[in-house]
């Protein structure tokens, strides 16, 4: 009888912890279970309330729906316990004013992508993408498989933030272009609108880098005040309305390849949490980057059929003579841009050494394996 006994409550105890992994997972689980799996990890009733400002327009798919999916988990996972209320660019501050709200403890949370804040530290921008750098699963395996989240938690501790990846938004398209780009002489005089190190090459390359706020990019390429600009991929290039705009649209996004988004804390704020909001929150986190890669995987192949059949598209591929040129003046960039601190200097070493021998196992393993499934072209 009591060794029946003891293995009913070790049984019990082993559906708890399942309960409770597989809420952190967003399996679903009866009530009951819940509040068993939940009671011993309650040491305190304190409820948070936490406010999070982003970089991203309200309703903006993937990324803004992202942050109010991560509040809306972070709350059903806590029972309640850690409330995160979503604000959008402009709602509470400006949009690129997140990063300065929550290092100064304004808010708790933040939301970008960290090439945004190269003013404030250049070693930021490796984060989130560096041109002919690493893919999205290159950049997952160096912040979870390599030095690379414990170097962003180094480059952002000084302004008082705990970084978290946010998902990445996978290789991204070259761009919309009314001028055909057959040299590396096309770029010459190219008004584009390119922001971060991608512009900072394409400027070396003799184009005009423009600026311009995403909702003014329609209006100047219509208006011929840019000839080409990028934006994201097929998914929130279609919403854009870039074809009614320019002829040809070009890959790949040689300047963008993997680039990784990013949730931030307040450092005080975090670390003010109870030890299991911490792994829930980081949990939840991480939860969320596989999410965000999964929406853009699964989404932009459909838009991309749409602005090709139903908008009649031209899709093309950037000669390889210019992808060449382009990777040498990338790597000149990103070595003038790795001087500037010797934090930016470390981080890119770190990368450099990452992705050589990533991309190595790569070469034999995705991309062998690509060159043998994909032989059908895009349209
Ligand atoms: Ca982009």
């Amino acid at each position: 009888m009591k060794r029946r006994d003891f293995l009913r409550k070790a049984s019990i105890g082993a559906a708890a912890a399942l309960a409770a992994t597989a809420g952190i997972l967003g399996c679903g689980k009866k009530e009951e279970e819940k509040k068993e799996a939940a009671a011993p990890a309650v040491i305190t009733e304190k409820k948070y309330e936490w406010k999070m400002v982003t970089t991203w327009p309200p309703k903006l798919p993937v990324l803004q729906d992202g942050c109010e999916r991560l509040a809306k988990r972070m709350e059903e996972v806590s029972d309640g316990r850690l409330k995160i209320q979503v604000f959008a660019a402009g709602e509470l501050v400006p949009p690129l004013e997140s990063f300065q709200a929550v290092s100064d403890g304004t808010v708790e949370v933040g939301s970008g992508a960290s090439y945004y804040w190269a003013g404030k530290e250049p070693a930021t921008q490796w984060f989130s993408a560096v041109p002919f750098g690493m893919n999205a699963q290159g950049m997952a395996a160096w912040f979870h498989g390599g030095d690379g989240l414990k170097l962003w938690e180094e480059c952002y501790a000084p302004f008082n933030l705990v970084p978290r990846p946010g998902g990445s938004t996978g290789v991204q398209m070259g761009g919309w272009f009314n001028k055909k780009i057959n040299t590396i002489d096309d770029y010459k005089g190219l008004k584009m609108r390119i922001p971060g190190l991608g512009g900072k090459v394409v400027a070396k390359a003799g184009g005009t880098v423009v600026l311009t706020a995403g909702g003014e990019i329609f209006t100047n390429l219509e208006r011929g005040v840019i000839d080409a600009t990028e934006w994201v991929g097929p998914l929130h290039d279609l919403r854009m309305g870039f074809y009614q705009a320019a002829k040809y649209y070009y890959y790949p996004g040689w300047h963008e390849p993997g680039t990784y988004l990013e949730y931030f804390f307040n450092k005080k704020a975090y670390e003010s949490l109870p030890k299991d909001l911490q792994h829930m929150l980081d949990a939840i986190c991480m939860e969320n980057e596989l999410w965000v890669l999964s929406q853009f995987e699964a989404r932009n192949g459909a838009a991309l059929q749409e602005l090709i059949t139903k908008h009649n598209v031209e899709l093309i591929q950037f000669p390889e003579e210019v992808l060449n040129t382009l990777r040498k003046m990338s790597l000149e960039v990103v070595e003038e841009e790795a001087k500037k601190t010797p934090l930016a200097t470390k981080v890119n070493d770190s990368f450099k050494a990452f992705q050589k021998v990533a991309g190595a196992w790569g070469t034999v393993s995705e991309k062998a394996y690509y060159d043998i499934i994909s032989p059908q072209e895009p349209a």
